[in-house]
């Protein structure tokens, strides 16, 4: 494995936004709305609305990562607005803390312009090694560094790791051509996950949509175009 990556399952996402419900719940903290971290935040967010009971919740968007495994320079919310939240207690929830940048930016947006009586933030995993952040709350704390493939990054993951493999393999060896099969095999090797036909069927789709490959129906290879 080039990549360390895991793969993460619709059951997992849940049964982890559970055991941090419950977390959230010991504590004793009652939020009267959540706002997901968009788009990371988003399933763990309505999943602790249904697991503490709120109904309550809205969204900012902060960007930061590029593509899959590859980071930016800075986190930014991206359509700032403003609401009236003197009232109410805040959770801010994302999916994961890696650098920390996204969370803490929204925690500091959110106090310092919608000022609320208080903000929590909340994510099911926490990069303890690298995190320049920790959150109030959260479920699983990853001491090694890893690329959690969560479902609602499936098919965008898939096609950025097929892209990665191929070009990392044309500057290393040279080879543009590539078959379906080895395709399929390359990436178990690259990334050790496996994450089904109707992805990788999809993000062969999109790679010659984009113009990163092309295909040539008759011999059936897939060739990266270089410029
Ligand atoms: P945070 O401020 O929550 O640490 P980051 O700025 O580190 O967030 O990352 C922004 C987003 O990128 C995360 O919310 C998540 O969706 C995605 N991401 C970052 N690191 C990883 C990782 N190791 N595995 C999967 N997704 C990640």
């Amino acid at each position: 494995m080039r990549v360390n990556t895991k793969l993460v399952s619709w059951d997992e996402i849940v049964d982890w936004s559970i055991h941090l419900a419950d977390i959230i719940k010991k504590d004793g903290f009652k939020p009267d709305l959540i706002v997901a971290v968009a788009r990371g935040g988003f399933v763990p967010a309505r999943l602790l609305c249904d697991f503490l009971g709120i109904d309550n919740m809205l969204s900012i968007q902060s960007q930061h990562w590029t593509e899959a495994a590859k980071m930016e320079e800075r986190a930014i919310i991206k359509f700032p607005y403003y609401i009236d939240a003197k009232n109410l207690k805040i959770l801010v929830v994302d999916d994961i803390v890696d650098t920390g940048d996204t969370l803490k930016l929204a925690k500091i947006y959110i106090e310092e312009n919608w000022k609320p009586l208080s903000v929590k933030t909340a994510a099911l995993q926490w990069i303890s090694p690298v995190a320049k952040f920790k959150p109030d709350y959260y479920y699983i704390e990853v001491k090694e560094w890893i690329w959690f493939q969560y479902p609602w990054t499936r098919l965008e993951d898939t096609y950025q790791f097929i892209k990665r493999m191929m070009m990392e393999t044309f500057k290393e060896t040279g080879k543009r051509e590539w078959t379906y099969e080895e395709i399929l095999r390359g990436f178990h090797e690259w990334y050790g996950i496996d994450v089904g036909e109707a992805y990788y069927k999809r993000a062969m789709e999109i790679l010659v949509e984009k113009e990163i490959v092309e295909f040539d129906p008759d011999r059936k290879i897939y060739k990266l175009r270089v410029t």
